[in-house]
């Protein structure tokens, strides 16, 4: 294994310390060997981050992969031009991690390295310009024009200007056309200026000066002199009382924030005085983003079932990596997982708690922060570019040995794991789909804590069948829990016909009048109502009653979606966007109508159906803003909203003591979408979603709408049996070899010339068919979604023997076809795409 991912031993001798493999984010299968400068052989090493010059014009940053003494071969290496940091960014740990993921994901190290760094610690360029320095206003043969002339003079009193400062000085909009005309006329110089991302968060305070704050006789003479000037010794007492530099002299570093004097009514003048005077001075400190929190005392006891459950995990730990915890929602696993953590930490390790970014919601992270305070850190995509850099920097300096986050949080530089936690393990979106590594973060998760020695606990009330798999053949430890903790009750399911409610005449706004009657129920008694649709929108599509047509996107091949709110037809899948059109493009004709179920559409029927409830939609486009998804979760749980309609969104994680009704409106849609993941994926949202009801006392109700109410998977989900219906599904799956028992490796070509990639695409599956491997291969073929953004999509899927040769071997030869493909001059343009472990 060692070799595999490269070595990371480093030359302390500084005559062996000449060359650095530097790590790029470009597209090339490699890293890049540049000169150790002498003046800064002694500042760098494995994982500082540097600054490097690629090609003849970009300046990059770059992670150093290795030190040594060989010389590059092919070409002449450059100097490195700047260390960007006094400590390592990363650690060899993470490039081993980089590594890894590299080879088995089949992408580029630097396209890892990409991923991983958040990009506040990626350098930014930004144009500058500056005088000319040939320039000669008095000789120069082109005049200038007024304004032009007010930027020069700007430039004779300051040496550089940004875009945005000859903006603001003319008050003009865009400067470009200004800017050329300039360098035309040969009179500036454009250059591009790199410039750090990360600013830290400064706060200016007031301290006492060293002076008086390392000379306690000094302090008492000056309130000798100062006795007739009340207000200033005021200002000093309130300064003393605050902060007591003889007692804690560590306090006067943070200093005094200026608001505590005007805040205690105090003279802002006096304060002055004794800043000119040289006692008390202003100091810039930087401070966290993060507030402080600290831990609550209060306990939890664990119930016997818990305290099992944890015992039984632990002994797993004794000789496996890995343990899955199968624990129905409501059954206390997130306790579990805090007395773990404990445990973990007081041991000395570092913990990574794993989420899926929808459940990683204010309520839990608040729940958490109690437990552990300020050493836990959190990660999450809305977080700014900032606070990443604060996070990542906390993980290093130890700030932070616990970190909850979402995917690429594995990306963090821990260097001690003692434990990872990936909860809520079955969630499709711990997929990365897109752009490379195209990573599967559990599984990745996994490998990490493989790395670092640690273990990993999964957690899910309906694991993913692949971890199910991995622990009834014993490659996992497995523990389950089947009982909500309390008296909390699993939900009633009730499958609901909609095709038997159509014939009858029962169906309203397509409801059935079971779900309609259960709404009332709950509503009559001040519950709350969760309604599922994993739609946006108002209906998926508008078809023209004349000709059958339906309006589809220009640039991808599906049908375009309509929200009404917004009178627009939108693709989901390139961000177009049209009016909604009057007639039928086809034919002419107005009779437009609109056909299936968005949120949008239920969000309407409800509040016609109940017109006297409060109803409420949460899906992307009412979350969009940084605290949409908040605020939805508080008016819900402060009982402002009485139905709730929402897509997946809604699943995951809400736990509020009134919702007893959920209503999923179209199963059928889950459960018949082409995929071999489909009948797990409808088993495990259904459940999902059916636990956010009755989670206290009261026993929650389900409704499930379907047109195929004898589908045997509705047997298994109303009687919770998981483990029945697995079985019956991987039968099928090892009956037509799809995973866990083949690894599947799907590649894709993409390009705008339709012909072109399919003969691309061809050619490259026949290639790939005749490497010797044990395997099937299936297309290539048009994608399920033939082309997307002006991008013709064709296929082919392998279906790979599982063994770790034929996988070493396949992905090796893939290598060197791709190679092949990219230097062909016929498909040098083709983009092709490889997805290990597609979802
Ligand atoms: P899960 O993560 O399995 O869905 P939770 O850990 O959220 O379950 O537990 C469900 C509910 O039960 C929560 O409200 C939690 O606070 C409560 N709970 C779980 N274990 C205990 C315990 N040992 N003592 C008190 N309350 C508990
Ligand atoms: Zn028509
Ligand atoms: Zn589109």
């Amino acid at each position: 294994m060692e070799s595999l991912f490269g070595d990371t031993y480093e030359p302390q001798d500084e005559k062996s310390r000449l060359y650095a493999d530097v790590i790029l984010p470009v597209p090339i299968p490699k890293m890049f060997t540049y000169k150790i400068p002498r003046s800064l052989a002694e500042e760098i090493g494995i994982g500082y981050r540097v600054m490097v010059q690629f090609g003849s014009k970009k300046v990059l940053t770059g992670i150093i992969g290795k030190v040594h003494q060989k010389p590059p071969k092919e070409y002449e290496a450059k100097p490195i031009l700047d260390v960007l940091d006094t400590y390592a960014m990363v650690n060899p740990l993470q490039i081993k991690f980089w590594a890894w993921m590299a080879e088995y994901y089949c992408c580029h190290i630097g396209e890892a390295m990409n991923a991983a760094l958040p990009s506040g610690l990626k350098l930014s360029s930004e144009s500058k310009i500056q005088l000319n320095p040939a320039y000669d206003s008095e000789t120069s043969m082109y005049p200038l024009d007024a304004r032009e002339e007010v930027i020069l003079q700007a430039l004779a009193s300051q040496e550089e200007l940004t875009y945005e400062d000859c903006e603001r000085l003319l008050g003009v909009k865009s400067i470009h056309g200004i800017i050329k005309s300039l360098v035309i006329k040969e009179a500036i110089l454009v250059f591009e200026k790199v410039k750090d991302k990360y600013s830290p968060k400064v706060e200016t305070r007031i301290r006492l000066t060293q002076e008086y704050a390392g000379d306690k006789k000094a302090l008492e003479k000056l309130f000798q002199e100062i006795a007739s000037k009340p207000k200033q010794e005021e200002v000093l007492l309130k300064y003393l009382q605050e902060i007591p530099v003889y007692q804690k002299p560590e306090l006067n570093l943070k200093g005094l924030d200026k608001k505590a004097f005007t805040e205690a009514g105090l003279s802002l003048s006096s304060l002055k005085t004794l800043m000119k005077n040289n006692v008390l001075e202003e100091y810039k400190l930087i401070v966290s983003r993060f507030e402080e929190v600290t831990e609550s005392k209060d306990e939890i006891v664990l119930s016997e079932e818990q305290t099992t459950a944890i015992n039984q995990i632990k002994e797993y730990f004794e000789e496996k990596h890995v343990a899955l915890l199968h624990g129905i929602t409501g059954s206390g696993k997130t306790e579990i997982y805090i007395q773990l953590i404990k445990e973990a930490l007081e041991s000395g390790s570092q913990v990574l708690l794993l989420l899926p970014e929808i459940a990683l919601t204010t309520h839990l992270v608040g729940r958490l922060k109690k437990v552990f305070g300020s050493k836990m850190g959190v990660y999450h995509s809305k977080f700014s570019d900032n606070e990443r850099v604060e996070v990542w920097n906390g993980v290093i300096s130890g700030k932070f040995p616990l970190v909850i986050g979402v995917r690429s949080s594995i990306f963090l530089p821990f260097d001690s794991l003692g434990l990872v936690i990936v909860d809520e393990e079955h969630e499709a979106s711990f997929k990365q789909y897109d752009p490379a590594p195209r990573f599967q973060a559990r599984d990745a998760a996994i490998m990490l804590a493989w790395l670092h020695q640690a273990k990993t606990l999964l957690g899910s009330a309906t694991p993913s069948f692949e971890s199910f798999y991995n622990a009834r053949t014993n490659k996992y430890g497995y523990v389950q829990l089947d009982r909500r903790y309390g008296e909390a009750q699993l939900p009633a399911y009730h499958i609901a016909d909609i095709l038997k409610d159509k014939k009858k005449n029962l169906l309203k706004l397509e409801m059935t009048r079971l779900m309609r009657e259960k709404i009332q129920e709950a509503l009559n008694n001040q519950e709350q109502v969760l309604i599922f649709q994993n739609r946006r929108g108002y209906s998926p599509y508008l078809v023209c009653e004349d000709c059958g047509v339906s309006p589809e996107c220009e640039h991808c091949d599906v049908t375009l979606t309509y929200h009404q709110f917004a009178e627009e037809l939108r693709c989901h899948y390139c961000g177009f966007k049209e009016k909604v059109p009057k007639a039928c493009h086809a034919c002419g004709s107005v009779k437009l109508v609109a056909v299936g179920l968005g949120t949008e559409r239920i969000e309407e029927s409800l509040t016609l159906l109940f017109p006297e409830a409060r109803v409420a939609r949460m899906d992307l486009d009412t979350t969009r803003s940084k605290y949409g998804y908040q605020r939805l979760l508080e008016e819900f749980g402060a009982g402002n909203i009485d139905i709730l309609v929402g897509t997946q969104m809604i699943t995951k994680g809400l736990d509020f003591e009134k919702v007893t009704v959920v209503g999923i409106l179209d199963a059928d849609r889950i459960l018949f979408f082409p995929d071999f993941r489909a009948g797990e994926r409808a088993f495990q949202q259904i459940t999902q979603v059916a636990g956010r009801a009755g989670r206290r006392e009261k026993k929650g109700t389900v409704i499930v709408q379907t047109r195929q109410p004898d589908h045997h998977i509705y047997e298994k989900i109303v009687n919770g049996n998981y483990k029945k219906f697995y079985i019956e599904d991987m039968t099928e799956r090892q009956k037509f070899y799809y995973p866990p028992f083949v690894k599947l490796i799907k590649i894709s070509s993409r390009h705008k010339d339709k012909n072109l990639v399919e003969k691309a695409a061809r050619y490259l599956h026949n290639l790939l068919n005749d490497i010797q491997v044990k395997k099937i291969m299936l297309g290539p073929e048009k994608a399920l979604i033939g082309k997307i953004k002006n991008q013709y999509i064709f296929e082919s899927l392998v279906k790979l023997d599982k063994s770790g040769n034929a996988q070493a071997v396949f992905k090796h030869d893939l290598q060197l076809i791709l190679e092949e493909i990219y230097a062909n001059k016929e498909f040098r343009s083709v983009r092709v795409v490889v997805d290990v472990d597609p979802y």
